[in-house]
């Protein structure tokens, strides 16, 4: 052994499976990164037969069956896979040479059916007799079966009820399942005498919150517009409230508890170092939270704010706003995460609020926040970190127009001021149908004029206001009409003080991030699709409506992975898509429109495609944010004169205001109401109940917090009962805590150019590969299946490829390797910023060549998913997604 030079830990790490596998990793081990073109040839003799005779010493029964020369093909794959990817290696130093050397076979065309005899490669084509049954291939259910073994002799004593109450909630929260599915579940499981099941789904809601307060109603008296503790007299005025007629309440509670209890299970947050990266990935790489770490010197935590009407069923008229808040200092990955949200306030409805309703309504929260800036002892229950006095800011908020209209005490988005971010003054502009629509389209010209909302801006127009008011008292009324629309136009959509201006460090018109759900996807895009597509405009120059059903089928052929949190329908219900698939139709289906929009249409809406692409980018690099200002203002200032200045609408003009809110709080992705709107979702789904919503919907917060919190627990819950179902019931993406690829689905169809390559080793084939809970598979395994998960990216020697996976196989049942096909010559989409300034965007790659390159990797090469769609004019595209959350 001495021959090999390795540590005895290192030999014995080489031990697999089978005698073939430890001959193999002895190698790998020897030889981990050998030099481009080194052959097993090369490999030191002595080296060889001391691996050969460490292997049969460590697998004696296998010994007698395995020859030297069986040993030296398995040793020598390891330098095959090398050798084969060395082609391609050279290839992307020096893209045109070399042709004659990689495997090329131009009648492979898509999913093709390889023809060996147009393979050329310097190796002889001979194929080893190996019919000894392979006696691994069923170790993944073994190792399955043994974990579930283990589970159950390791917990049959210590469940507890409450840990069967977590259990349950989990389960509840994860299929949706209504209470009295819940109470059957309870029955069974009683039935069948299962120990500690709590008696009844009452009781197990009563062992889960039974230690919560529940949020203080608070009443709006309508005589002072105080808010009283008391439903019966106005704790402030003592005005006596009419019987018949209950005055509005809303639910509020403290967040101080809250944000304590999230830091408890969240310790990672008060990292204060100063970011100082070129891009950025996180609000906390924003220019509003640098400011704030450049003024503070305490320890602090900032919030972001989401305020939205819902509806607790699809018919209800009812619509009930909770107030909530993230903390920004949590890892995006688990921000949003339901025990990770905080609660400020339910308003039940029926009604929507009105804009003093909501100042009443938000007062409490406001008001704690004051104190929270100025800094708050924060206990953590910790042995070595027994307390923090930190401060808390909230820096932003993040709302559909309706809404921030309410927070913001503006006029309504569709009134002449009713831009959140800025004071542009629509006008009005008549429909076909004799109708009126407001109109925001302005010039270049006239963006240079317009002021910004913000701080300053607003204490001037709120005391302009506030004169204007005096004197209209002192007129009683007899104002003429023209002063009045004076007053408007000085007043510039002020209709009140925000609250929000009471904050340290949030900006009236900036703190009101411009949202990518509402004001792109299901806003200016919407638009755009309707003008496109619907039958009214058939007559227009932009309309394509007659191309609907074609689209339609051309749609299906954008390949998407397992990932994508929503795959859209056809293309025929556009009108009915919901937020998430117009997103995957703008950033990725967009291709579907080339050569069938007119191209100064086409190349308008690309414009839109990459800046959202930019805007969601998983780093957004400084020198995006002036791409994405020059895209977004190209965009609206085009606009009208594209599709008419009719239909340059409020949520058009919205556009123009996202590059500063990049600016100021990062990429997109890391606060859009996506991430809120699924919370809430979730919260309602599980939201069975006809009456009382409100409550309800804070109940079942409560529940599931606790049930993830106990989870957290470890002292006091079974460590192997909380494994089980944190890797059963709390489905995370991104997890790929393991390089390790398995495969799974053994494929009988053997793919002949794996053959090629490794003539002389037991190929497996399979159909997926798993890489923690990342799924990979086949071309051939994705074909007439919805998800597509055989695009993907790798990378070698630092060049990353697109490709798509044409096998799946092991070597000896060894770790797996992909055979990947690669187009070379990728272009990347350009498009234009002005007349003359072309930019390539490298995320989106397309190319007209079908001659398909073959190279086999190792799992650890793969980077990440992509989407693929091949054009009927038979051009390629791969897409990267701009975020990392569908991908990987
Ligand atoms: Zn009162
Ligand atoms: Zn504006």
């Amino acid at each position: 052994m001495d021959a090999l030079d390795l540590t005895e830990q290192q030999l014995e790490k080489c031990i697999g499976k089978n005698i073939r596998i430890t001959a193999r990793r002895i190698m790998k081990a020897k030889y981990p990164s050998p030099v481009i073109g080194f052959k097993f040839a090369d490999v030191d003799k002595d080296h060889i037969s001391a691996a050969r005779d460490y292997a049969r010493l460590m697998h004696p029964r296998e010994e007698k069956f395995c020859t030297d020369g069986d040993l030296n093909h398995a040793m020598g794959n390891v330098f095959a896979v090398n050798t084969h990817k060395t082609i391609l290696k050279h290839d992307g130093q020096a893209l045109h040479q070399r042709e004659a050397n990689t495997i090329d076979i131009s009648r492979a065309i898509g999913d093709d059916i390889i023809d060996v005899s147009t393979i050329s490669i310097n190796e002889s084509i001979d194929y080893p007799i190996d019919d000894k049954p392979n006696s691994n291939t069923s170790t993944f259910l073994n190792d399955a079966m043994l974990n579930i073994e283990q589970i159950k002799c390791n917990t049959s004593s210590t469940v507890t009820e409450k840990d069967i109450a977590c259990a349950l909630i989990l389960l509840k929260k994860r299929h949706r399942l209504s209470a009295r599915c819940m109470d059957d579940i309870i029955s069974l499981l009683r039935t069948l005498s299962v120990k500690n099941v709590p008696s009844s789904w009452y009781k197990l809601k009563k062992i889960l919150t039974g230690t919560i307060s529940s949020p203080a109603p608070s009443f709006i008296c309508p005589e002072c517009e105080g808010i009283s503790k008391s439903n019966v007299t106005c704790s402030q005025c003592s005005n006596r409230f009419n019987v018949m007629s209950k005055p509005n309440s809303f639910l509020s509670s403290s967040i101080k508890n809250q944000i304590e209890r999230i830091l408890r299970y969240n310790r990672d947050v008060f990292s204060n170092n100063v970011s100082l990266a070129a891009s950025m990935k996180d609000i906390c790489d924003g220019a509003v939270y640098q400011k704030l770490q450049a003024e503070t010197q305490d320890p602090f935590i900032t919030l972001t704010l989401n305020a939205d009407g819902i509806q607790p069923h699809p018919s209800s008229v009812q619509t009930i706003w909770p107030i909530l808040l993230v903390i920004d200092e949590i890892p995006l990955k688990r921000r949003f995460d339901i025990e990770n949200i905080i609660l400020a306030g339910v308003w039940p409805g029926p009604k929507k609020p009105t804009r003093i309703e909501m100042s009443l309504f938000l007062r409490p929260l406001i008001d704690e926040l004051l104190n929270l800036e100025r800094g708050e002892h924060f206990d953590f229950h910790d042995q070595d970190n027994n307390a923090v006095t930190a401060r808390v800011f909230l820096i932003g908020a993040c709302c559909d127009k309706p809404a921030q209209v309410l927070l913001q005490f503006l006029s309504e988005p569709t009134a002449a001021f009713g831009c959140g971010r800025c004071e542009v003054k629509g006008f009005m502009v008549k429909t076909a149908k004799d109708g009126n629509v407001r109109s925001f389209a302005t010039t270049r010209a006239d963006l240079m004029e317009i002021e910004r909302r913000s701080n300053m801006r607003f204490d001037v127009l709120l005391d302009i206001k506030l004169l204007h008011d005096q004197l209209r008292q002192s007129l009683l009324g007899r104002i003429d009409k023209s002063l009045m629309m004076q007053h408007k136009i000085e007043e510039k959509g002020i209709t009140g003080p925000c609250i929000f201006r009471e904050l340290s460090y949030f900006d009236v018109g900036n703190g009101f991030m411009a949202d990518s759900l509402h004001n792109v996807y299901i806003g200016a895009f919407k638009r755009m699709l309707s003008l496109w597509l619907d039958h009214q405009y058939r007559f227009e120059d932009w309309s394509i409506s007659t191309h609907l059903h074609r689209l339609q089928s051309i749609f299906r052929a954008l390949r998407l992975p397992s990932t994508t949190c929503r795959f859209p329908r056809s293309l025929i219900s556009y009108s009915k898509f919901k937020a998430n698939e117009m997103r995957v139709l703008l950033l990725f289906g967009h291709v579907i429109f080339k050569n069938v929009l007119k191209k100064k249409y086409y190349d308008h809406l690309i414009k839109l495609v990459v800046m959202m692409h930019l805007c969601e980018s998983r780093k957004v690099h400084h020198s995006y944010i002036n791409i994405i200002n020059r895209l977004g203002r190209s965009f609206v200032i085009d606009f009208p004169t594209l599709y008419s200045k009719r239909h340059c609408v409020q949520v058009v003009h919205s556009i123009i205001h996202i590059s500063d809110t990049v600016r100021d709080f990062g990429p997109l992705q890391s606060f859009s109401t996506f991430q809120f709107e699924n919370e809430l979702g979730l919260l309602m789904r599980t939201n069975k109940s006809t009456r009382r919503h409100a409550q309800e919907m804070i109940n079942n917060l409560h529940m599931i917090q606790e049930a993830h919190y106990h989870l957290h627990n470890l002292s006091t819950f079974n460590i192997d009962f909380s494994s089980y179902l944190s890797s059963r019931f709390i489905n995370r993406y991104s997890i790929r805590d393991q390089q390790k690829g398995q495969a799974r689905h053994p494929s009988k169809n053997p793919d002949e150019l794996v053959r090629v390559f490794f003539p002389h080793s037991k190929v497996n084939f399979y159909q997926t590969l798993h890489i923690g809970k990342l799924r990979l598979c086949t071309r051939s395994y994705a074909t007439n299946k919805i998800a597509d998960d055989s695009n993907i990216i790798f990378l070698l020697d630092g060049i990353e490829y697109s490709s798509r996976i044409r096998a799946i196989f092991t070597l000896d049942n060894d770790e797996p390797y992909l055979l990947v096909a690669y187009l070379r010559d990728l272009n990347p989409l350009t498009y234009a910023i002005n007349v003359n300034e072309n930019v390539a965007y490298p995320n989106i790659l397309y190319t007209s060549t079908s001659k398909w390159n073959f190279t086999p990797i190792e799992v650890n090469d793969f980077i990440e998913k992509s989407a693929f769609f091949r054009s009927t004019a038979g051009i390629s595209y791969f897409l990267r997604f701009p975020t990392l959350e569908h991908c990987s």
